[in-house]
C-alpha cells in the first residue's frame, strides 16, 4: 500500500500566519456567561486566563493571553468547551484594539 502524506491544514496555517508567532500580536478573550454550562474545563485547563465570575454560574476570562504558550491554552480551551462560550479574536501587529 502507498503512503500518501496528508499536510495538516491547520497547523499549515498557524506555521505561516503571523499572527500566530511570537511578533507583536494580540487576542482578545471573552466567555459569554449566558452560553457557559459550567463545565469547567477552561478554569482547569488554564487557570491564569479563566476564573469563576464572583457570583458563580459561570466562568469568566481573567485576563488576556500575552505568551504564545497562554495563546495556545485559550485557543485549547476554546476548542475544548462544549457549549462554545469562548470567544477569541486575534489581530496582528494590534494592540487589541478594534
Ligand atoms: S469550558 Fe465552556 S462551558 Fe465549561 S466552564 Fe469554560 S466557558 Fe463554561
Amino acid at each position: 500500500m502507498d503512503m500518501v502524506a496528508i499536510p495538516c491544514l491547520k497547523y499549515m496555517i498557524f506555521s505561516i500566519c503571523p499572527a500566530d508567532g511570537a511578533r507583536n500580536v494580540a487576542m482578545r478573550l471573552e466567555v459569554d456567561p449566558l452560553q457557559c454550562g459550567c463545565t469547567g474545563y477552561c478554569v482547569k485547563l488554564a487557570p491564569v486566563l479563566f476564573g469563576w465570575l464572583p457570583q458563580g454560574g459561570a466562568a469568566r476570562a481573567r485576563k488576556a493571553p500575552e505568551s504564545d504558550d497562554e495563546r495556545r491554552l485559550a485557543r485549547e480551551a476554546a476548542d475544548l468547551c462544549p457549549t462554545r462560550a469562548i470567544r477569541l479574536r486575534e489581530t496582528a501587529g494590534g494592540d487589541g484594539d478594534d
